[in-house]
């Protein structure tokens, strides 16, 4: 016969996420990089988005106590190894899930600060960015944004590896103990170069940079990726080294579904 239990109970980790309808995103990915990780996912979802391979073109907040409650329900039974959020979409939203992560037990945070997609659609409200500055940044373990999100935050432009460090500095002083400023967006051409940075020490992390327009959920499978690693308990620097190459895999596997951005793949 078959055993009952035969794997015994993997690590889990959450995703505090929007849904994409196309799949390609959001917490549809998390949860594909979290399963190929190697972790069971449970899901917070903040928001329905109409979505297809060509953009977003509606947006279905779910209310904030009903956020805070899916934490709640997941960490009070399941119990997670390490948490991420993603699209976030209002400020109440924020407030609700950064009291949650006070009260809680999340294990390492790591902060997705998701502002748009990549065809430019609102994932935040503007006026929102102030309490991911204020409030959930200082409860992150690991926070990482592109160069256009780190510009957002800081004020900074973030156009050169330079600049990168420069808004590591500045979002490092808002109170997360790691910050990632990612290298997708700046130089073009040139090797994709992260910037690790802890407030003392700055760690480059290259991978190739990989020619394809179907890249829509790279920024939410590195992340996935890395907490996924957190839940296994590795280290930061270990957790997003192995972040960086899951995303770099998934880029090269991505594929055309859908006559605009195709999803990052996981088959390999
Ligand atoms: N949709 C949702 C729900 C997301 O969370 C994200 C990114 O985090 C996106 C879309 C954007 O993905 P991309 O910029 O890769 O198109």
């Amino acid at each position: 016969g078959v055993a009952a239990v035969s794997g015994g109970v993997p690590p889990r980790a959450l995703t505090v996420a929007g849904s994409d309808s196309g799949g390609g995103a959001g917490l549809q990915c998390d949860l594909r990089t979290f399963l190929c990780c190697g972790v069971h996912g449970a899901t917070a979802v903040t928001a329905v988005t109409v979505q297809d391979s060509r953009g977003v073109t509606g947006v279905h907040e779910v209310p904030a106590d009903v956020v805070a409650a899916q934490v709640e329900a997941v960490v009070g039974d399941i119990g997670v190894g390490a948490t991420k959020t993603g699209m976030l979409a209002s400020a109440p939203i924020i407030e609700a899930v950064a009291d949650v992560v006070e009260r809680l037990d999340v294990g390492p945070f790591v902060v997705d600060p998701v502002c748009a997609s990549m065809h430019g659609s609102r994932l935040l409200r503007p006026d929102a960015l102030d309490a991911l500055r204020t409030r959930l940044l200082p409860l992150a373990t690991l926070v990482t944004p592109n160069a256009p999100e780190a510009r957002l935050l800081t004020g900074l432009p973030v156009t050169d590896r330079a600049g990168q460090v420069e808004a590591a500095r500045a979002l490092h002083a808002l109170g997360p103990r790691w910050v990632l400023v990612k290298g997708g967006h700046v130089a073009e051409g040139e090797p994709a170069v992260d910037v690790l940075f802890d407030g003392e020490r700055v760690l480059e992390l290259r991978a190739p940079r990989v020619a394809t327009p179907h890249t829509h959920g790279t920024g939410d499978c590195l992340a996935a990726a890395t907490t996924a690693w957190l839940a296994q308990g590795l280290d930061v620097v270990e957790a997003v080294r192995r972040g960086k190459q899951y995303v770099t895999a998934a880029v090269v596997d991505a594929y055309p579904a859908g006559a605009g951005a195709g999803p990052v793949g996981h088959r390999w």
